[in-house]
Order: C-alpha cells, then sequence, then structure tokens
C-alpha cells in the first residue's frame, strides 16, 4: 500500500493528504532505467520552441539535436502555420527519426519540439510528445519537461467532470486543465492552468497562431529564451532547455524564463505575466551536478563553471597524496580538471569511453549489464601502471557501477584508488523528473561512507560536501537550489513516502 504525506512544509509534516490523491511513482519500465548497466540517471526531457522562422521545423530539430542527452527515448516536433497544426513523433533518436522528408512534412513559421526520457506514464509511442488536444478552446500542442506532483489529484477532478485523457502522461493534464478552464482568454486558462498543478514543469505550447512558455513557480528546470536571425524579416524568438541548443541554431541568449513566469510570442511580439508569486526557487542542483551540458547556462551560471568549482572545493576538502587525477568520463571531466589543477597533480584522461555503444544494449539482464560497463569505459594501462590515482565522478547511485570501475583501474595497474565524488552522497529519491531509484536502492542511504568505499574496494572516499556544493552554484542572484536527494527535505508538499521508506522498513 502506498500511504502519502505532506512534507517540507513547516507546520504541517505528517498531515495525511485528500482522500483519492495519489502522486506519480516512476512507471518506466526496469529495463530502461539504468542503461547498459551503469548506475546513470537520466533526465525526463528537452525542450524547444521556435516562433517566426520560415524554416521552424527544421530550427526546432537543430534545437533537439544539441539538446538529445536530456532524453533519447522518443522525440516530436509539432508545427503551426497561422491555420493548421501538424505533429510528428517517433521512438528513438531526434537523428532518426527526423529526416529530410518528414521534415518536408512540417509547414509553418512556428514549432515545438521534445526530445523525451520518460518517468511518468508508460514509454509507449502514445505518450510521446508533442502532446495535440482539441478542445473547446481550439487545438493545443504541449511540450513538458518535468514531473508533476498532485498529478492524481488534478487528474482525478478532471474526469469527474468528464474530461477524457488521450494518454497517461502527466503533461496532459496541463492541457486539460486549460480546456477545463472557465477564464475566458486562453493566455487567462493557462494562467489559471499552470496555478492549479505542483511540481516541476518547464512547458513550450503552441496554438494556430502563438507560442507560450512558462516554468513552475519554484524554477526546478531550465528553460531559456534567445533570438535569431530570421532571413524573411523580425528576429524569431526560441526557447530551449538549455543554451547549448542556441549555440547550433546561432541564436543569441537574452534571459532565462523566470520561475512563475507565462511568456507569450505572438505576431505582435512577446508578453509576459507572472503567473505565481511569493514561492520560493528550489531549482535542481543536480542540473549544475550531471544533467545539463558543460557548455551551457542554466539558472543564470554556466554549468562549466560551477563543475570546475566543485572539482576545486573537493580538492580542498579532501586532499590525498596521488599521482594522477582521473575523470570518469563524460561528466566527471569538469569536476576532475578544477581537482588537478586546485591539487597541482596532472590530469589524465586514463579511462576512455566508446560514444558509439547505442541503446542495442539496453538490457534487463545482470549478465548483459555486467558487460555493459566495459563496452563503455576502456582503461588506458600505460598511464595507471604504477600509479596512486584519483578517480572523479559525479554520483554514486547503487555503487555496483562504481565498483566494477575502480576494479577496471586496479585491475589496469593503479597502486592506489581514490574515489572522489563532485557532490554529496544521494540519499533520497527525486520526485521532479530525474529518475533516481527509491531509498532502499540508494548505497548512501543504507551505508556510511566507510561501508561504501569497502563495498566499491576504493583507497579512500570522499564526497563533496553540501556547502561546497551550493557555493560552487551559486550566483550573485543568489539562486534558490533544490538539494532535496542529497537533504531529503523536498521542496514540495506531496511525497511518496513509499519510495523514501529506509532498507530496513522494506523487509
Ligand atoms: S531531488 Fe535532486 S534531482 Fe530532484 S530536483 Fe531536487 S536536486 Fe534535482
Amino acid at each position: 500500500m502506498i500511504r502519502r504525506l505532506f512534507q517540507g512544509i513547516p507546520g504541517v509534516a505528517g498531515t495525511e493528504p485528500p482522500a483519492g490523491s495519489r502522486v506519480p511513482s516512476p512507471s518506466v519500465p526496469q529495463s530502461l532505467q539504468f542503461v547498459a548497466g551503469s548506475d546513470e540517471l537520466h533526465e525526463e526531457c528537452g525542450v524547444v520552441a521556435i516562433h517566426g522562422h520560415p524554416d521552424a521545423a527544421r530550427q526546432a530539430y537543430l534545437g533537439l539535436y544539441a539538446l538529445q542527452h536530456r532524453g533519447q527515448e522518443s522525440a516530436g516536433i509539432a508545427t503551426a502555420d497561422g491555420h493548421h497544426l501538424a505533429n510528428i513523433k517517433g521512438m528513438g533518436l531526434v537523428s532518426e527519426i527526423f529526416t529530410d522528408d518528414i521534415l518536408a512534412k512540417l509547414p509553418g513559421q512556428m514549432a515545438i519540439g521534445h526530445t523525451r526520457y520518460s518517468t511518468t506514464g508508460d514509454s509507449a509511442l502514445l505518450n510521446a510528445q508533442p502532446i495535440r488536444v482539441d478542445s473547446v478552446k481550439g487545438l493545443i500542442a504541449i511540450a513538458h519537461n518535468g514531473n508533476l506532483v498532485n498529478l492524481g489529484n488534478v487528474r482525478g477532478r478532471l474526469e469527474r467532470d468528464g474530461a477524457y485523457f488521450q494518454t497517461t502522461s502527466d503533461s496532459e493534464i496541463i492541457v486539460q486543465l486549460i480546456a477545463h478552464s472557465r477564464a475566458s482568454t486562453l493566455v487567462d486558462a493557462i494562467a489559471d492552468s499552470l496555478s492549479q498543478v505542483e511540481g516541476a514543469f518547464s512547458i513550450v505550447m503552441m496554438t494556430r497562431d502563438r507560442i507560450f512558455a512558462a516554468r513552475d513557480p519554484r524554477g526546478f528546470r531550465p528553460l531559456s529564451m534567445g533570438r535569431m536571425a530570421n532571413p524573411d524579416g523580425p528576429d524569431a524568438i526560441v526557447f530551449a532547455s538549455e543554451t547549448c541548443a542556441f549555440d547550433l541554431l546561432r541564436a543569441d541568449y537574452i534571459r532565462d524564463v523566470l520561475a512563475g513566469e507565462l511568456v507569450m510570442v505572438t505576431e505582435d511580439g512577446v508578453t509576459s505575466r507572472q503567473y505565481a508569486t511569493g514561492v520560493p526557487q528550489s531549482s535542481c542542483i543536480f542540473e549544475h551536478v550531471y544533467f545539463a551540458r558543460p557548455d551551457s547556462r542554466i539558472f543564470g551560471r554556466w554549468v562549466q563553471e560551477s563543475r570546475d568549482r566543485m572539482g576545486r572545493r573537493l580538492a580542498r576538502e579532501s586532499a590525498v597524496p596521488a599521482d594522477l587525477v582521473v575523470p570518469v568520463p563524460d561528466s566527471g571531466v569538469t569536476a576532475a580538471m578544477g581537482y588537478a589543477e586546485e591539487a597541482r597533480l596532472p590530469f589524465r584522461m586514463g579511462l576512455i569511453r566508446n560514444h558509439y555503444v547505442g541503446r542495442t544494449f539496453i538490457e534487463p539482464e545482470q549478465r548483459v549489464r555486467d558487460f555493459g560497463v566495459r563496452l563503455k569505459l576502456n582503461p588506458v594501462r600505460n598511464l595507471l601502471e604504477g600509479k596512486r590515482v584519483i578517480l572523479i565522478d559525479d554520483s554514486i547511485i547503487r555503487g555496483t557501477t562504481c565498483r566494477k570501475i575502480v576494479r577496471m583501474v586496479r585491475g589496469a595497474g593503479a597502486s592506489e584508488v581514490h574515489l572522489r565524488i563532485s557532490c554529496p552522497p544521494t540519499i533520497s529519491p527525486c520526485f521532479y523528473g530525474v529518475d533516481t531509484p527509491i531509498k532502499r536502492d540508494l548505497i548512501a542511504a543504507n551505508k556510511s561512507i566507510e561501508e561504501i568505499r569497502q563495498f566499491i574496494e576504493a583507497d579512500s572516499l570522499a564526497y563533496l560536501s553540501l556547502e561546497g556544493l551550493l557555493e560552487a552554484c551559486q550566483t550573485e542572484e543568489r539562486t534558490g537550489y533544490c538539494t532535496a536527494c542529497y537533504t531529503g527535505n523536498y521542496p514540495t508538499q506531496w511525497v511518496d513516502v513509499e519510495e523514501i521508506l529506509p532498507a530496513a522498513a522494506a523487509f
């Protein structure tokens, strides 16, 4: 039985939720949750939107191509030309789905696009996005990054009001709320709907003649606005989950969409309103640690800069005599460079990643998963032999992949292997769009750091402190961050109690 509680709101901890409510629990098939046997975590989605470009579909394609790291399960592009709305989506990578012939079937000066790794709703094509819904408010297409946490509550109410859901994705709830809103204008209906859902959402929406972009009131997921040259007229406006998409589009960054802001783009220009105010910001700090590309600027800060500072601080907090600093590629590279510079040690690529390991190896069987780590990474023996190695990685989830990597480095001749992690121990699951395992499967929730060290067979193990991580990611604007996976303090009211049960209680 799944029990729920209010959590993280002073004064109401332990309060029972209203009858009939539920919150999402990741329903992605187990076989898809960990690729090639690693403890890799997956982001839910990347979104992009274009307004005012003669070849909007191709620009959306390029934007999605740059955001492919945020989801590889399915992708879709919807376009509009002022009269009609076309929508094509498929399973697989952006470049596999959208050939020249397919893009030619997507006419119009406006487009929204989505690349998905599912955490809510099943992984079928049905739930690929953009989702297009025909309602009394007209045709609306939506693409959503994040996870709603009061999903069941709102969905149940809508169904009692006669809503017919075409998908099991939480993103459709937003469109159904718009369709059932009593507000007289579409923009009022969208603002009204967004204020009723709780959780993480960075969304782009499109009607036949308008583009909308919005972030949830806490600003969990990134979303930026840019401008790009249009050969036929005024500059096009573009939105993307990460600014690395702007670089491929040759777009200039304007600003982030604010937490609780709804932006509307029409032929007449850009207008904006704050549909929610007074909610403390809790942007996902794990975007800086792992998900976002280092060449992106999110939450007002370059990811590369944050990771460099994480590595430098880690070196100051947990120095150890060594000969080399070696990153676990790719996401550990920038922090390892910062660590090496601060520690005045040589930085070496002692592990090489095979970038061509594809989804062919997404398999549920342990036998194949073990093989996957060796397929993905290979040690460079002549660099490691006889050396005391500091290995830098960005997280330990279950510990099994880390142990294989430590063994691999030692097997290549390293005399000592010291593992350093560029964030604090992951002790609690995420409900905001990251598919962390439940608490009883998180090694740091159930073992001490010394026990983890013994399990992964390292000579020493140290994590970056929470203060160190916050300092590394801080901006002049004093960005407020969610750190719930390191602290267990969730910024929203709803969490799934069953997922945060400690290991002992599970048996
Ligand atoms: S719980 Fe962790 S991964 Fe999830 S939003 Fe918060 S910081 Fe990000």
